[in-house]
């Protein structure tokens, strides 16, 4: 059974997104999976994770990978996403990280962060994909007065612990560059993410799995697992794949039910976004809103949004526990409200596209990597916290040498995220107690 109501997962009905409707299509057709296939490693979840470790195990280990995906590739969260190329992947704080797993963890860490917006900026560059890469970096906005002296220490923090070259901006600062609202009062500029189209990135990166050699199959959801003499097989409705070693890569959309172990140790959480018709210059002036580069607040039910290169608008934040077309509904209008709030000046532009997606947590709070419990030969990386633009890819890239026994290839993959990961305490009701979570986030944003 999964978490959510099952409207949220319809593999076969293309996401109604502003991405699909801007985006080339994939330059090849992968097949619905039949009949019997053997593989040195199957991958379940053709997202980032799934289609770069899929490409490094292909490329430069020359390894025969299956990667199955129950939609198209990017049919998940990959496809679907906000676009914020920025280094993130955990939601627990950098002071009890610290506290937990000591400076230097904390620190590595932190530099595989870094190092996967890089990384992804290098593979757009070297396979010559455009995805639309902004420039001038990604701002963290002080969303009431009370914020801006923990956003200004944060920037010291940041700078202090990291090595980092980020800057505390004052809010006539942000109105000079372009980013003027009643309720951002500060802002933390961080120079090396950028903004990107989703989808341009994850067709380019499908693309290049598919010229490596990876065998590509949509419409192919696996819905059973066994192991049979030491080896992995995996049933699709019309066929049966059978691996060494099985790397799991379904984050948000992982199935309770198939895969070994996993079950009740991630929470997908439901993230949503809407699309505005494009702003006239006249309209953004107005706003006082002109720059590209992306932008979030410091709530902790953080909203996201960027001016498009097009002059369209992209709003995003939670999306709520219902996942029925009752509770999409209404997380709809609560994000529009949300929207009108803070840019007064558009509340009367039409948003032209609504849709939402999986994220996926950790009882831990942070990204998991490595092998699924004491399952031989099978391996899961996901957990990117709603952050997983850069990493998820990136930490594919480390499991893809992990999995191929390339030496030292599990110290490089960092010490936070190859810990167990616990379950959920009262797993079941997990989906409820987002809820809780999300109602005293809530009042912490508004009255903290
Ligand atoms: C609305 C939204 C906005 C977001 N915005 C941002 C952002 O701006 N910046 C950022 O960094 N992150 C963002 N994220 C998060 C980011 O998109 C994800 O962390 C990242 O794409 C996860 O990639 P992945 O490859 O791990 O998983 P996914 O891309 O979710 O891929 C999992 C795949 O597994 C497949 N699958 C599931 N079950 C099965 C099965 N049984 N058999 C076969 N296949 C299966 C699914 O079809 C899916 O394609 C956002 C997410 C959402 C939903």
């Amino acid at each position: 059974m999964p978490l959510y109501h099952q409207s949220a997962y319809e593999f076969s009905r293309p996401v109604p997104s502003y991405w699909e409707d801007t985006a080339a299509p994939l330059s090849f057709a992968p097949p619905r999976c039949s009949g019997a296939h053997m593989a040195d490693v199957a991958i379940v979840g053709g997202g980032y994770a799934g289609l770069t470790a899929a490409l490094w195990l292909s490329r430069v280990h020359g390894m025969k990978v299956i990667i199955l995906d129950a939609g198209r590739p990017g049919w998940g969260a990959s496809g679907r996403n906000g676009g914020f190329c920025s280094a993130g992947a955990a939601k627990l704080s950098y002071e009890v990280m610290i506290r937990r797993h000591g400076i230097d963890e904390t620190r590595t860490f932190h530099r595989a962060l870094r190092d996967s917006v890089a990384h992804v900026r290098d593979f757009l560059s070297s396979e010559g994909v455009d995805a639309d890469a902004t420039q001038g970096g990604d701002l963290r906005l002080a969303h009431k007065r009370s914020r801006i002296g923990p956003l200004r220490e944060e920037t010291a923090f940041m700078n202090a612990t990291f090595g980092l070259d980020q800057r505390f901006l004052t809010a006539g600062e942000l109105a000079e560059r372009g980013y003027c609202g009643p309720h951002f009062h500060a802002g933390l500029l961080d120079p090396e993410a950028f903004g990107l189209h989703p989808l341009k990135y994850l067709r380019g990166l499908a693309a290049a799995t598919h010229r490596a050699g990876a065998i590509i199959f949509a419409d192919s959801q696996v819905t059973q697992w066994r192991m049979t003499s030491g080896r992995h097989v995996l049933r699709t409705a019309d066929a049966e794949i059978t691996a060494d070693k099985v790397l799991l890569a379904t984050n948000g959309y992982t199935p309770e039910d198939v895969a070994p172990w996993v079950g009740g140790r991630l929470l997908p959480a439901l993230s949503r976004i809407m699309v505005t018709r494009k702003i006239s210059e006249g309209e953004r002036s107005a706003q006082g809103w002109n720059s590209v580069a992306p932008a979030h607040d410091t709530r902790d039910l953080l909203h996201y949004f960027r001016l498009l290169p097009d002059g369209r608008f992209l709003f995003g934040g939670r999306g709520g526990i219902d996942a029925s077309p009752d509770g999409m509904k209404r997380s709809q209008n609560a994000l529009r409200a949300s929207f009108e709030r803070l840019f007064p000046s558009w509340a009367h532009i039409e948003s032209d596209y609504a849709w939402s997606g999986f994220v996926c947590l950790t009882r831990p709070l942070t990204p998991y990597a490595g092998p699924l419990g004491d399952v031989e030969n099978a391996f899961g990386a996901f957990a990117w916290h709603g952050n997983g633009v850069a990493m998820s890819g990136y930490t594919g890239r480390l499991m893809a040498n992990f999995i191929a026994g390339t030496k030292d290839a599990g110290e490089a993959i960092p010490a936070i995220m190859r810990r167990p990961l616990p379950r959920f305490a009262l797993a079941p009701l997990r989906r409820l107690m987002l809820g809780a979570i999300y109602a005293a986030a809530d009042l912490r944003d508004n009255w903290g």
